[in-house]
């Protein structure tokens, strides 16, 4: 499973990255979040990805597919 941020959707907050620090993280000079490009395989930290995206105040992570 992967992950991915609409950098025009996100605005900034945080809270994926305080979330899954492993996964997402904040590029404040651009001023978005970045979703690492990985396979997430381990359970707890997919979980906790899942969490972030779920609680994304704008909708703005989704799973990668391609
Ligand atoms: S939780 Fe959503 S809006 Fe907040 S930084 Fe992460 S992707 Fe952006």
């Amino acid at each position: 499973m992967k992950f991915e941020v609409d950098k025009d959707a996100c605005i900034c907050c945080g809270a994926c990255a305080a979330i899954c620090e492993d996964v997402f993280e904040i590029n404040d000079e651009e001023g978005y979040a970045v979703a690492k490009d990985k396979e997430v395989t381990d359970e707890e930290v997919k979980d906790n990805a899942i969490s972030a995206m779920e609680g994304c105040p704008t909708s703005a992570i989704h799973e990668k597919t391609a």
